[in-house]
């Protein structure tokens, strides 16, 4: 058995709870040495006494302070950093092997990209960086030696069902497409009539899965399942064409693998984050995560049917952003990031959010995405284009 020492990034969230509860199962296998999240210091104080990490880092400065004060004279090895250098010498530290990427959105993009460069073996759950920096990413985690072994409940779905060959010679392999399910949301029924009036707290409370609230509206508008098409294409090496996106709202089957042979593989599971952790953990072992059996004949039938493109737009604009290329994914991550935070902020309707990205996918013209200042620049320029859009200020 090997000792795995790892960082959370993005600790506090729904994915970094999830890979902690795994993490504090098996501490004969897993010892954690860096914690991060953005402002939480209350909640990250409490999991350095918990995990005692050699690194626990905060963005925010002042929240940084108050954690440094929580934990003095409680006798933990914990340093305490702040800002964006804390979050990438979590992710780069030397005594780390295993990197939990679990920040929300473009946040975790230069972190991300620092645990590739240093040659981690990465558990990507924080898509947006590779749908904003998919190719420069990939190089990175070449160049570094860097393993990613994806967490995102579909991916890995996707990884499993792959024969191990796969990543040394994937034309040999024989696959013909993927197939990404989606539950299809809360929405999935709601009359399209009564979409731009629905809540917040309506658009997050997803059917199947307990997520933060970003992703969680994503699902809702199926811009993540747009999203995960995208980082399925930089994952795996496939062209947009070979992803097909089919609504499974009853989320057992987490994806599938179709090949030329006629088998189609999937993999099957209870709709828990832990699974997808662990595989992904203590790969190529199996470890126990406390998620119950899947009694197949109790859960009884699965469906399936293609997504109504109309009433989720967002998905034809994430297959037109990766047509397009170069920055094009970038400048859609961001519109989306922006839209997001100004509909859970109550500033702009739900039905408000596919328009937003269409238009920045207007506005803001791909350009080729060699460098990652590319992608930052088109970020920028789509969250500046996409605020002045809806009309809203650009967050801080
Ligand atoms: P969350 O909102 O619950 O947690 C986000 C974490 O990121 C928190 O620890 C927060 O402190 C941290 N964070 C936010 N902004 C930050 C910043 N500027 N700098 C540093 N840290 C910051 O989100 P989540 O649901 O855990 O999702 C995290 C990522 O995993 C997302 O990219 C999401 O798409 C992906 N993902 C989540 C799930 C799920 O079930 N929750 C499933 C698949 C993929
Ligand atoms: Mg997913």
């Amino acid at each position: 058995m090997t000792l795995h020492t790892v960082s959370v990034l993005g600790a506090t969230g729904s994915i970094g709870d999830s890979a902690l509860d795994v993490i504090a199962r098996h501490a004969d296998r897993f010892s954690v040495t860096a914690l991060t999240a953005h402002r939480q210091w209350e909640k990250l104080a409490a999991l350095c006494v918990r995990h005692r990490p050699q690194i626990a880092a905060l963005t925010d400065p002042a929240a940084a302070r108050l954690l440094e004060r929580a934990l003095a004279g409680k006798g933990l090895p914990t340093r305490v950093l702040a800002g964006e250098e804390g979050q990438t010498a979590a992710a780069a530290l030397e005594g780390t092997d295993t990197v939990i990427a679990a920040i929300v959105g473009a946040a975790g993009l230069r972190p991300t990209l620092a645990a590739a460069r240093a040659g981690k073996r990465i558990l990507l759950a924080n898509k947006e960086a590779l749908v904003i920096g998919g190719a420069v990413f990939m190089a990175a985690a070449a160049e570094g030696g860097a393993t990613l072994l994806p967490i995102d409940s579909e991916h890995n779905a996707i990884f499993q069902c792959l024969p191990p060959a796969y990543a040394r010679d994937p034309a040999a392999s024989g696959v013909r497409r993927i197939l990404l399910t989606a539950s299809g949301g809360p929405f999935r029924k709601r009359p399209v009539a009564e979409l731009h009036s629905v809540s917040a707290d309506e658009a997050c409370a997803h059917p199947n899965w307990v997520m933060g609230r970003k992703i969680s509206v994503d699902s809702a508008t199926m811009m993540n399942k747009g999203l995960e098409m995208i980082e399925a294409h930089w994952l795996f090496g496939v062209p947009r064409e070979s992803i097909e996106i089919v609504i499974h709202p009853e989320s057992v089957i987490h994806s599938l693998v179709e090949y030329v042979d006629g088998s189609v593989l999937a993999q099957l599971g209870h709709p828990d984050m832990r699974t997808p952790i662990a595989q992904a953990l203590a790969f190529p072992q199996r470890i126990d995560t406390g998620v119950p059996a899947l009694e197949l004949v109790r859960r009884g039938a699965l469906t399936f049917e293609a997504p109504d493109r109309e009433r989720f737009p967002s998905i034809d604009l994430a297959y037109q952003a990766l047509a397009a290329g170069g920055t094009a994914p970038a400048v859609l991550n961001a519109a989306n990031e922006i839209a997001v935070a100004a509909f859970l902020d109550g500033q702009i309707r739900f039905t408000d959010i596919a328009p937003a990205c269409a238009e920045a996918l207007d506005r803001v013209p791909a350009r080729p995405a060699a460098t990652l200042d590319d992608a930052l620049a088109a970020d920028a320029q789509s969250r500046a284009a996409t605020c002045a859009w809806l009309k809203i200020a650009l967050p801080a």
